[in-house]
Formats: structure tokens, sequence, C-alpha cells
């Protein structure tokens, strides 16, 4: 799974950094978290096709985090997209996407559907993973979403090869989790396999802090949250974080890795923010525009 951060800033583009979007890709998902003003460009500077986005996740309708979408799907509607774009957000999404649409010259050539989600649910799940989601508390509905990706079973070779088997398609129901019988011996599956589990990855944007942002965090591989303030503006945040906010929760829910994010256009540099969250929860990184990390 590799995730690429598109846009870093807060309500601000800044020379450096674009407002809001994270794109993540799982096989043959594509999926845009946010879209800022710029997202389409940031993401032909790292050569990711739009066409490549299946789903398109929002978190809130504050601009610097919508505006890019009306120019995004122009581009997918002169593009041949040959898929249905799935958009998920919080209430009113289908009002908010329909007015935005209403306002230029819009073909209208792409297939869409938006799902409004409720507060606290699992929306989607394939194969490989499910999204949830979870409302903050911000000035208007927003959502965190959280990928976690199944457990996945892989082929103990060592042992499967004691009875002759390296390559059978026989291999494939015990990576479904099923005993087989080969040449009249029965294998069981759980010799015959190794649990690789899966990962968890959660995005927190603008919210204020909240208790229960670390149960649904909980245990997270990678945890990447809004951190548009330096602690020492705290009286200041307003329904915001800042960087100690979000390294006490990476901390209180025993996460793996924190990526701060969403950063003020005050901040020239955010070595400090970072410096002092590391304090607090080591495994700290900022992000920065067109940075990739894979899970
Ligand atoms: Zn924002
Ligand atoms: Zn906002």
């Amino acid at each position: 799974m590799k995730i690429t951060f598109l846009g870093t800033s807060a309500m601000l583009p800044t020379k450096e950094r674009n407002p809001s979007s994270i794109f993540i890709e799982y096989g043959k998902e594509g999926i845009l978290i946010d879209c800022g003003e710029g997202t389409q460009r940031q993401m032909r500077i790292k050569g990711i096709k739009p066409t490549k986005i299946s789903k398109l996740l929002i978190t809130h309708f504050h601009g610097d985090h919508v505006l890019g979408i009306p120019g995004l799907m122009q581009s997918l509607g002169a593009s041949e997209y040959q898929k249905t774009l799935e958009i998920y957000g919080p209430e009113k999404s289908s009002t908010y996407i329909k007015s935005m649409l209403k306002g230029f010259a819009f073909k209208g050539k792409i297939k869409y559907k938006v799902q409004e989600l409720k507060n606290s649910s699992k929306f989607f799940s394939n194969d490989d993973f499910i999204l949830y989601c979870k409302g903050l508390k911000h000035d208007i509905p927003c959502l965190a979403y959280s990928l976690i990706e199944k457990d996945k079973l892989k082929i103990n070779i060592d042992y499967t090869k004691k009875f002759g088997l390296t390559k059978h398609p026989l291999l494939g129901k015990l990576q479904k989790g099923k005993s087989i019988t080969y040449q009249g011996k029965k294998i069981d599956v759980k010799k015959a396999t190794i649990k690789k589990p899966g990962k968890k990855i959660s995005i927190i944007l603008d919210t204020s802090p909240d208790k229960s942002i670390e149960k649904f965090v909980l245990n997270s591989d990678l945890l990447i949250c809004d951190s548009t303030w330096s602690s020492d503006t705290i009286n200041r945040r307003g329904s915001h974080m800042t960087n100690l906010d979000a390294a006490n929760i990476a901390k209180k829910s025993k996460s793996k890795k924190l990526i701060l994010t969403h950063f003020s256009q005050r901040y020239k540099t955010v070595n400090e923010l970072l410096k002092e969250s590391k304090k607090v929860f080591k495994e700290t990184l900022a992000a920065e525009d067109l940075m990739e990390i894979n899970v």
C-alpha cells in the first residue's frame, strides 16, 4: 500500500504546500482523501494518473479540502474514465457536489455516485480491506477515516513441500483458510500457513481534540493527523489540533507511526513542531508535499 501526500497545508496554499489531499494506492483501488485546489497538478508531478482514482473520500466541505473536485471530475470526463467514481462524505455531500458542478459548464461525462456516511460506520469492504468513518469535532460535519487491511494467510512452503506441494492450485484453498487433502494426505491449514496481520491506517484531519479519537485510531500502523498549530498557540487552536495534541493521541492509541499534516501557513518550517512532538511520540514525521510512504 502506497500513500502519497499531495497537499499538506491548512487553509491557504503556500509556495511549498498545497491544500489537503492524500492518495492511497492499493492494488486496483486508488483512494483519494480530499481534493484541495491544485491536487490534479500534484498528481501529474507524481505521475499518478487521475483515472487511477476509484474512490474519493471527503472529510468535510471546507474549501481547502474540496475545491479541486470540479476540476478533477472535468478531467476524468475528458480522459475516458470507465469507472463510476465512488464519492463518500458527510451529510449534505450530494447537495454540495451538485452545487459545485452547477457553478460552471460541466459536461457531465463521467459516472459518479455519492454516498453520505453516518457518523460512525463501516461503509466499504472487499477481499483486501475495510473502510470505516467517524464524526469529528469541527465547525461543520467532518469525518475521520480508517482503512483496515484484512489479515492474509501466507503459504508455509517449508511445511507444504514435505508433501511435495510447492506450486499447485490447491495452495489457493489453503490461502482461503481451508485445510486440504493431497494424494490422500490431509494438510492442516493451521500448519501450512502463516498469518500476516493486516495494517491499519487512520486519517484524522480537521478536528479539535476529542477523547473518542483514540479509540477510533487504536493500534494504527500509521496515524495521519491534523497539526495545524504549534503547542504554544494552544489557546488559538479553535477547531483544530496542535502538534502535541496529535502526539498524545498517537501515544495513547498505541499507534506505531504518526505523520503530522495540515500545517498553518504561519510556519515557514515545521522543524520545531516535529522536534517537540517527538519528545512525546518518537515515531513522528512531518508531512511534506509529494512525500511517499509505503505501508
Ligand atoms: Zn482544513
Ligand atoms: Zn476545516
